[in-house]
């Protein structure tokens, strides 16, 4: 499970629908707890690509944001990026993009402005074979189907109160 403020999910979806008509990106950094994955920082970075239906992150600016993280005691959790106009679900494109086992992948579905949607994906380690991105791709085409698997989010009104809910 991932889980995210609502000040940090605000975050994401003001800069999503700042950058608008294109796709938004960035970074989540936090901590890990057991099997949850905690946000406690969002960068909005650069999509460099300028573009509707694809984005690659400025490489200097992830870079920034993975030091700084770093210097914050955080670890990077992984990436988001907003989809402008389709659902929250992984284009062929980020699945064919996506590589880090590690990472969980967010997105921003702006598709009906009104209810706007964030999900989480991660790799499926199952389909993915370690190490080299031969075996890798080969598994992907094999499978033919969608080689990430939807990560649970939990949304929390302030992530340094954890304690205190799960007290009351
Ligand atoms: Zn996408």
């Amino acid at each position: 499970m991932i889980k995210i403020s609502k000040s940090e999910y605000q975050d994401i979806l003001k800069y999503s629908a700042r950058a608008l008509p294109y796709e938004a990106c960035g970074l989540v950094g936090g901590r890990i707890e057991g099997q949850d994955r905690i946000v406690e920082k969002v960068y909005n970075l650069t999509n460099v690509d300028h573009s509707q239906y694809h984005f690659s992150i400025d490489p200097q600016e992830q870079f920034e944001a993975i030091r700084d993280l770093r210097m914050r005691g955080m670890v990077p959790l992984g990436c988001w990026h907003s989809h402008p106009d389709t659902p929250a679900v992984p284009s062929k494109e980020d699945e064919r993009l996506a590589y880090d086992t590690f990472a969980s992948y967010l997105i921003m579905s702006l598709n009906e402005p009104e209810t706007p949607v964030l999900s989480s994906y991660r790799l499926d380690e199952r389909m993915v074979e370690k190490n080299t991105t031969h075996d890798h791709r080969q598994r992907r085409n094999e499978a033919g189907g969608s080689i990430m698997v939807r990560e649970e989010i939990q949304f929390e009104q302030n992530v340094s109160c954890f304690k205190c809910y799960s007290r009351n």
